[in-house]
């Protein structure tokens, strides 16, 4: 096979694994979709193998973890997402309340890392699952609605409290 110049096939080949063509697919689907679930894995390898079910990409993409090729990361309940390995630095920020997934930098945790280290001698993962809260869209609106309530005093004339 001709060299495509990705940097997984030539690693594979120096350790002497290769890839069946199902599997180069589903790889190549984790590369191209950036996230995915399986299911969107699926989705995006069926374009070109109709054949393929959904067990067979997990299975695919527990083999492709296993050789560090993939790996995976847990942005809520459902299904785990798959990241190239080769760009897994990132930890995730999900939205609570629009869903929306922000990729930042592992290294902004690095002093809650410290600290966790030296209290504890624990080695934290932060990339493994998400980090969740609002993102600025929805903190302003939150706010905002914080503060509409503010604006409303509670009416000094109450009339139960002149019947007592
Ligand atoms: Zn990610
Ligand atoms: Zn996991
Ligand atoms: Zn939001």
């Amino acid at each position: 096979m001709a060299s495509s110049g990705i940097d997984w096939q030539t690693d594979l080949r120096r350790r002497g694994y290769r890839l069946t063509p199902q599997r180069q697919l589903v790889l190549q689907a984790v590369d191209e979709l950036e996230h995915a679930t399986p299911e969107e894995v699926l989705t995006e390898v069926r374009r070109t193998a109709a054949g393929v079910n959904i067990s067979t990409v997990y299975r695919t993409l527990d083999l492709l973890e296993e050789l560090g090729l993939v790996s995976h990361a847990h942005l809520g309940h459902g299904a785990p997402t798959y990241h190239l390995a080769s760009r897994d630095q990132h930890m995730h920020l999900v939205c609570r309340e629009c869903g929306s997934v922000i990729e930042t930098d592992v290294a902004l945790a690095e002093p809650f890392v410290e600290s966790l280290r030296r209290a504890h001698g624990f080695e934290t993962d932060m990339k493994h699952f998400a980090i969740f809260g609002l993102c600025a869209n929805c903190a302003a609106k939150d706010g905002t609605a914080k503060r509409d309530v503010s604006e409303h005093p509670q009416d000094p004339h109450d009339p139960e409290e002149k019947r007592a």
